[in-house]
């Protein structure tokens, strides 16, 4: 177990862009990712954290929001709705940056788990905005992409 050191935009923007691949193998490099990730969540006391944020190029994040850990290995977000009520966002690659960004209020999410069991679970609140937010990185979206593109929604 180790804390890894969190990639940062815009100093790594390049790795940070970039679309994470499929897990595959689910072995000890994925309990010691899983490890770390988790580790080094709650040490910089974060809500999520994606695999990418510590340079590795694999679907796979974390999510802590105060009353469990999540560990998510090839999620895939299948179902959304309502709007959700916690507003502001925050991201450890983006130190010091908050802003607005508008996600959903529930979301069905497949997954597997660090064994390879693939799972189906439904997750509201502070837990779904986490998803959506680590979720994201693993396409290489940051959260100052969404409210951009909400800005230009809104003087369309
Ligand atoms: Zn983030």
């Amino acid at each position: 177990m180790a804390v890894r050191r969190i990639l940062t935009y815009p100093k790594d923007e390049e790795i940070l862009r970039k679309v994470s691949k499929p897990v595959t193998a689910f072995d000890d490099h994925l309990f010691e990712l899983l490890s770390d990730l988790n580790e080094t969540m709650i040490f910089y006391k974060g809500a999520g954290l994606s695999a990418i944020q510590v340079g590795v190029m694999k679907r796979v994040c974390v999510v802590n929001t105060g009353k469990r850990l999540l560990e998510f290995v090839n999620p895939v977000i299948t179902k959304q709705s309502g709007v959700n009520k916690i507003k502001e966002e925050g991201c450890l690659s983006l130190p010091n940056i908050w802003d607005e960004v508008k996600r959903p209020n529930k979301v069905t999410v497949e997954f597997d788990d660090r064994n390879g069991n693939h799972k189906t679970e439904e997750f509201i609140g502070y837990e779904a905005k986490a998803i959506c937010h680590e979720c994201d990185h693993l396409d290489g979206i940051l959260f100052i992409d969404r409210v951009k593109q909400q800005n230009k929604n809104r003087t369309r």
